[in-house]
């Protein structure tokens, strides 16, 4: 049993995993920039530690620095929260080398599932069902043409190393085929080191749906049933639900049970997200996210549960503290993302914070690292915050997301706000009828 767990990471997500530490009695150690010193997961854990300048490279993504940490301050674990080194299975390799716990899935499941040929070769030979393509990756734009030929345009060409919406070119012809092919083996490279890439059939009008799946290391798996990510922006989330609008207790069912069916063949261990399109009535992997995901608050408001603590106690070697038949849904839950951006572009928009007030009341869930006087420094992401609501069906949770955005206050920066007021106008959310590419049509129609 941990006595002392090290959170690798910053912003609202290292409160969320102090929050889950302090619970379980559990003492806590912050990591932080020079840039960092003055944010609130700084003050909230029971210790703190600099790591390095601003540059996330020589701070949060420095994985001497994080584990010289752990053995400063006797920390026996690591949680790495998501982003940064969640997904690095050269980091978790160097961790267990030091005796110490990764929380989270071991390097090999990393592996695999970072590439994302790789993850789809496995989750084929697992039964689940896949979005039609290559079979792995394409040499050249010859190869690239061929696949257009034999699948129909439009096509995507994804980089296997690729992630955060990069590395992903949409062909609709074999006129837009080469540099379509050419700019993501190029964006790949540059961001991830790798050209490697493979072509998929491009759905039209498919939403995102994930399937939360966690595994106990020996087999046992349990699926949490879906979110809803359709709302998206150069294929970010912005706005994610639990359970799915359009996704009835069959589907559910059929598909949660195909995941956690693989999940367990894999031996996986901890939490995991299992990515699909879904269209008139199919599901079609994408890929496997193997950490905690920064929209998991849907799914613990509608199950009741603590996926964190389920994070440290399957790192601790405990079985899962639930079963497949414990988990019922009760009510709907509503995640949106509140990033400090200016609106209509949404270029970052870093800078002191003037007044802030977080909504409360039922059903009303802030995860944010914001304080009055906070200024948040222009290096890392801009998500700032994130409002959950919870109510007993779809129309209560949007009522109530529409009252708690009434209340919270961010001034002195621009934040993502009023999109949401204005998203919450459009008859299309309050029913839930859109797909992928739904918000990006409205923000062009809308000056
Ligand atoms: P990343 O790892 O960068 O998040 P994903 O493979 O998860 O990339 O895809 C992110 C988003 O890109 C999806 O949610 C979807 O909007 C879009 N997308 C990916 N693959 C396809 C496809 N085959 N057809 C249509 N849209 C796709």
């Amino acid at each position: 049993m941990f006595d002392k767990i090290l959170i690798a990471n910053r912003g609202e997500i290292a409160l969320r995993v102090i929050r889950a530490c302090r619970e379980m009695g559990i003492a806590s150690v912050a990591v932080h920039s020079t840039a960092d010193a003055d944010a609130m997961h700084v003050r909230m854990a029971d210790e703190s530690i600099c790591i390095g300048p601003a540059s996330s490279t020589d701070s949060y993504l420095n994985p001497a620095a994080i584990i010289s940490a752990c053995e400063i301050t006797g920390a026996q674990a690591i949680h790495p929260g998501y982003g940064f080194m969640s997904e690095n299975a050269r980091f978790v390799q160097m961790v267990e080398d030091h005796g110490l716990t990764f929380i989270g899935p071991s390097a090999q499941h990393i592996r695999v599932m970072g590439d994302k040929i790789t993850a789809k070769d496995t989750m084929k030979e697992l039964g689940v069902p896949c979005v039609p393509g290559s079979e792995g990756g394409v040499p050249d734009v010859e190869a690239a043409k061929q696949i257009g030929r034999d699948f129909g345009y439009p096509v995507i060409i994804k980089a296997t190393a690729g992630g955060g919406g990069r590395g992903m070119k949409v062909a609709n012809s074999e006129a837009e085929m080469e540099r379509a092919f050419q700019t993501a083996r190029a964006e790949g490279k540059a961001a991830f080191g790798n050209d490697e890439v493979y072509i998929e059939k491009y759905l039209q009008r498919p939403r995102h749906i994930e399937i939360q799946v966690f595994g106990d290391g020996k087999g046992n798996a349990v699926h949490l049933g879906e979110r809803d990510c359709s709302l998206q922006r150069r294929h970010q989330k912005v706005f994610e639900e639990a359970p799915g609008p359009c996704i009835t207790e069959e589907e559910r069912a059929r598909i949660g049970a195909v995941c956690a069916k693989a999940v367990g063949d894999l031996k996986y261990s901890g939490a995991g997200t299992i990515e699909f399109l879904y269209e008139d009535g199919e599901f079609y992997f994408i890929e496997m996210n193997t950490r905690l995901q920064v929209e998991h608050p849907v799914t613990e408001a509608i199950f009741g549960v603590d996926l964190v603590r389920e994070q440290i106690r399957v790192a601790e070697g405990y079985t899962l503290s639930f079963g497949q038949d414990d988990l019922v849904i009760n009510g709907h839950a509503i995640e949106v993302r509140i990033n400090a951006e200016k609106v209509p572009n949404f270029s970052p928009c870093p800078g002191k914070i003037t007044q802030y007030h977080a909504p409360g009341g039922l059903g009303v869930r802030m995860d944010s690292a914001l304080y009055q006087g906070y200024s948040i420094p222009p290096y890392y992401d801009s998500l700032i915050g994130k409002l959950i609501v919870h109510g007993r069906d779809r129309n209560e949770a949007l009522s109530r997301l529409n009252r708690a955005l009434g209340e919270l206050i961010v001034d002195g920066v621009d934040t993502t706000i009023p999109l949401f007021h204005a998203l919450l106008q459009e008859d299309d959310v309050l029913t839930g009828d859109y797909n992928i590419h739904w918000l990006e049509k409205w923000l062009a129609k809308d000056p």
